[in-house]
């Protein structure tokens, strides 16, 4: 099962694919996360990619597309995966299209997550990672037990360089011109599955993950 999360930064992309990543059986591939990777071990992709994240800018298309395509081969990607921040341009979605073709394969839902843009800005300049896990955390929404601590392993838990709110801003100005016309690219392919996650409708992350887990169900 081919599954794509969509949306803005900070509307909970992450925690939805990985609680899904669990509940499904299949890995969470966040292209986010392998930059980041490569960024601390240094890698050539890692200044590469570093000099656009730190902007908020989009790394070049033919170098994630190229990322994918190579993770999309390993054996734990076999039966599906749940694609965190990919595709994030028209030009991405359609060479993803052209690259499942060939194992006569297909996305099969994306969902795409909204959540009011002021409600973004505050949860990215309070998110925490666990650097280990990458388990997601929210300094006032959904702190760990121990401050800085992962509850489930223990590292010391960092913030993402890009979660400023100099770069957040950028990031959303990039996301609104380059990544939301795929909201309309899969709506037209009838695929779409929308949720607003949002405090002001009491509707989280892992509520949200519940209900989408129910659609799949019933669609089954
Ligand atoms: P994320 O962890 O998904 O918020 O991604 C962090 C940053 O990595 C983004 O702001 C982009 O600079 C870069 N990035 C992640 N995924 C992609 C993608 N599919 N295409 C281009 N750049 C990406």
């Amino acid at each position: 099962m081919i599954v794509i999360m969509l949306g803005a930064p900070g509307t909970g992309k992450g925690t939805i694919a990985g609680i899904l990543s669990k509940k499904l059986g299949i890995p969470q591939v966040s292209t986010g996360d392998i930059f980041r990777k490569n960024i601390s071990e240094k890698t050539e992709l890692g200044r590469l990619a570093e000099s656009y994240i730190s902007k908020g800018k989009l790394v070049p298309d033919d170098v994630t597309v190229k990322l994918v395509e190579d993770r999309l081969k390993a054996d734990d990607a076999k039966k599906g995966v749940i694609l965190d921040g990919f595709p994030r341009t028209v030009a991405q979605a359609e060479s993803l299209d052209e690259i499942l073709s060939i194992s006569n394969n297909k996305v099969d839902i994306t969902i795409n997550l909204t959540t009011p843009e002021e409600e973004i800005i505050e949860r990215v300049v309070n998110r925490r990672v666990c650097p280990k896990c990458k388990r997601i955390y929210n300094l006032v929404l959904n702190p760990p037990v121990q401050e800085g601590v992962c509850d489930d392993c223990g590292s010391i838990l960092e913030a993402r360089a890009d979660d400023n709110e100099e770069t957040i801003k950028s990031r959303l100005q990039t996301y609104f011109e380059q990544t939301s016309p795929l909201v309309d690219y899969y709506e037209k392919k009838g695929n779409l599955y929308s949720a607003t996650v949002s405090q002001s409708i009491n509707k989280m992350g892992p509520d949200v993950a519940r209900d989408i887990i129910a659609y799949l169900e019933e669609e089954k």
